[in-house]
């Protein structure tokens, strides 16, 4: 079945086929027809499966009647990251290129002036971080009670993020007769209180059972033995070794992504870093570098783990085992995206035996070995403290008891507050940070995050950096 029978206008299929697209994705086949009827949305998809165009192409032609007013949004997109923002902005731009809806983005790390001269103007597509938007909201800027179509992207990200709470703010300051578009990529159960409180009979459409990795993407696991100089020594051999167009590496650390991708860059490969403590600016910069192909290796934090649509990717790489076993299918997610082949490879060592442990009972099956030459496999029996030790002493916190490396990343509330800034909103500062480094919001440099959520202890500190923007 092509685009055609979904009931998009004649203007969006010649968008659609412009793109390049012949065959809708199964939640486009699904979603489009029913949000083009009205109806309210609960999908649950991963990034990758054309859920963005799910939602943007049939508000296009919804929102092509009537006009907005100023300060009045006639639609709202919020997203977790200011890249998926970003990102969801460009596919308004893209598919919308031949209507003329007037759109916004609400980000952090731009300046409130210019995005506030847009509201003024009025417009029809409100795209917004849930941090920034409340600020607006806050100062009188927005106001939400002209929007007619709502879009909360991510949720499940947004509650690891820990933005639900402004979410259900927002949710409750729209209008009772909207329609609601939910999207997520698993239903945790406060996902599920909110969608049971704030959507009308939703047309529930799962697309690919959560968690589950993609069939074009095949997964490699390397056991190395040692620490992190000597999975460096692994990885090159994989890049040399290996048919790469370009590669994503993710590190649990910020630290690890600084040090990885120094290393890469002495040895001459063409490499950026994108982590949390990057200004936006850079991070977008980055980003853009890696799309373009000048670029050709991306070592991240979970960062860039979700969501960020960069297609063509050949290959991800696990420098470590993530802490969150769905991070490992979001991570490798960014390669054999809409049907491509990709490849994966996870380096393993010793000391991260438990949480390879997690992530098969996780995946419910073993990733396939993947033999280096001069990296024997590990035997069952290896005792992970012994093989670590040695490379990163200082880091590991429990080098006894893996395990309760990843209990302890379980976050406590003061703790995850600070994280909320993060970008992955995983990867935790005190971790990160050498013990003589003040914490970010003791500093007096703006706070730098992939999110935007401001806790309340936060407000003050953040409105003397907005004065900054
Ligand atoms: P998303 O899940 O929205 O991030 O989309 C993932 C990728 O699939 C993007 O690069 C889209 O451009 C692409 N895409 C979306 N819809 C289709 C389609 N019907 N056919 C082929 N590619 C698509």
């Amino acid at each position: 079945m092509g685009f055609d029978y979904l009931g998009l206008s004649e203007d969006l299929l010649s968008i659609v086929e412009k793109s390049g697209y012949t065959v809708p994705t199964p939640i486009q086949a699904k979603a489009i027809p029913a949000t083009l009827q009205g109806r309210d949305i609960l999908g649950i998809a991963q990034t990758g499966t054309g859920k963005t165009a799910s939602f943007t192409l049939p508000m296009i032609d919804i929102l092509s009647q009537g006009r907005a007013r100023a300060r009045m949004p006639r639609s709202l997109i919020l997203e977790p990251t200011r890249e998926l923002a970003t990102q969801v902005s460009e596919s308004f731009e893209k598919y919308g290129a031949k209507s003329k809806l007037t759109m916004a983005l609400l980000i952090g790390g731009v300046a409130f002036a210019d995005q506030e001269k847009k509201l003024d103007r009025g417009v029809d597509v409100l795209i917004a971080t849930p941090g920034r938007l409340m600020d607006h909201m806050q100062r009188g800027k927005v106001m939400l009670n002209g929007v007619e179509i709502l879009v909360v992207d991510e949720a499940d990200r947004m509650l690891d993020m820990g933005f639900i709470p402004d979410v259900e703010k927002i949710c409750q300051a729209m209008p009772q007769k909207i329609q609601s578009l939910f999207f997520s990529a698993t239903m945790p159960r406060e996902i599920k209180r909110l969608t049971d409180k704030f959507l009308k009979d939703p047309k529930e459409i799962e697309v690919s059972a959560p968690a589950s990795t993609a069939q074009t993407i095949t997964q490699r696991l390397c056991m190395v033995k040692g620490g992190e100089k000597e999975k460096r020594d692994a990885l090159r051999q994989l890049l040399k070794s290996e048919k790469i167009k370009n590669a994503i590496i993710f590190c649990n650390r910020k630290s690890v992504v600084k040090i990885l991708a120094k290393s890469l860059a002495v040895h001459g490969y063409s490499v950026g870093e994108l982590h949390g403590d990057m200004v936006q600016s850079i991070r977008t910069e980055t980003l853009a570098k890696f799309k373009n192909d000048e670029i050709q290796l991306l070592v991240a934090s979970d960062v860039a783990a979700r969501g960020l649509d960069i297609p063509d990717v050949s290959h991800v790489f696990n420098f470590e085992i993530p802490n969150n076993p769905e991070d490992y299918v979001h991570r490798i997610g960014r390669t054999g995206r809409a049907g491509r082949e990709g490849s994966s490879f996870t380096l393993t060592s010793p000391a991260e035996k438990k949480n390879l442990g997690f992530l098969h009972k996780f995946l419910g099956k073993e990733i396939q070995l993947h033999e280096l030459p001069g990296h024997a496999p590990i035997k069952a029996t290896e005792r992970p403290a012994q093989a670590h030790k040695k490379s990163a002493p200082r880091k590991e916190a429990s080098k006894k008891n893996p395990a309760k490396n990843s209990a302890e990343k379980a976050p406590n509330p003061q703790e995850k507050e600070n994280t909320q800034k993060e970008n992955a909103g995983k990867t935790r500062h005190t971790k990160d940070q050498p013990k003589d480094k003040p914490n970010r919001h003791q500093k007096s440099e703006p706070v730098i995050g992939m999110g935007d959520h401001t806790p309340a202890f936060l407000l003050s500190y953040e409105s003397l950096n907005d004065k900054k923007d």
